[in-house]
């Protein structure tokens, strides 16, 4: 008995040590207040359910779990949340949204966070994805619609993977499979004539953080 109270003893002060090494939090909840007048997305909501992590369907690839990610919001850690990989690792399914029992708008939070973070000048954590959501809005403004068959070209130039697909045979399928679908007519090889193609610029114009243009 005695033998087992000194282990246990010993395991507390080891959990200690590792704590006392552990750097202290300083809240700044300045972060959150801005962060609810930009929304307002009910941050402050939260009560750590983990249900929006438990359903996200690519919390695998993340390196902070989304509730994580809203508790250091709450706590003002913007560092750790503008430079995760999790802001650009989110697809907007809104099944966090969905399945939060508090309606906490985690999507829109993420999409938020990243707007944040090119505000800011934070390189990305994964520079191909804000690659692909700047070459397809410069695709949306260039022709009213989504082009497909620029898009993609566009962007595989703009984030330098033209070379490595040529090399691993992707380009080769890629074309392929552009050619099959083509050939349906599920693919056009000219960008469709738009109405209001000036009314859609205005709008992506408008949606840029205080109204910087690009
Ligand atoms: S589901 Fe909602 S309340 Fe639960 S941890 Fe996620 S954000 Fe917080
Ligand atoms: S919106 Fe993003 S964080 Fe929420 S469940 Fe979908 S991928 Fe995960």
């Amino acid at each position: 008995m005695a033998e087992e109270a000194r282990l246990v003893g010993s395991s507390y002060g080891a959990e200690n040590a590792e704590m006392v090494r552990q750097p202290v939090l300083s809240p700044d909840f300045d972060f959150l207040y801005k962060v609810e007048a930009s929304g307002p997305f009910n941050a402050s909501h939260c009560f750590q359910c983990r249900k929006c992590t438990n359903g996200c369907p690519v919390s695998f690839a993340m390196d902070i779990f989304p509730d994580r990610i809203i508790r250091l919001a709450i706590l003002g850690q913007t560092a750790e949340v503008l430079n995760s990989r999790t802001i650009w690792i989110c697809a907007s399914c809104e099944t966090c949204s969905t399945r939060c029992p508090n309606g906490v708008r985690i999507a829109e939070l993420m999409d938020y966070f990243k707007e944040l973070a090119v505000e800011a000048g934070i390189r990305p954590a994964l520079p191909a994805v804000a690659v692909f959501y700047r070459t397809f809005l410069d695709n949306l403004k260039l022709t009213g619609r989504v082009f497909e068959a620029g898009l993609l070209p566009t962007y595989w130039v703009r984030s330098r993977q033209v070379v490595s697909m040529f090399k691993s045979g992707e380009m080769r399928k890629n074309v392929e499979q552009a050619v099959k679908l083509f050939m349906k007519k599920r693919l056009s090889a000219l960008p469709g004539a738009v109405r209001g193609r000036g009314e859609i610029r205005s709008i992506l114009r408008s949606s840029r953080p205080h109204g910087r243009s690009q």
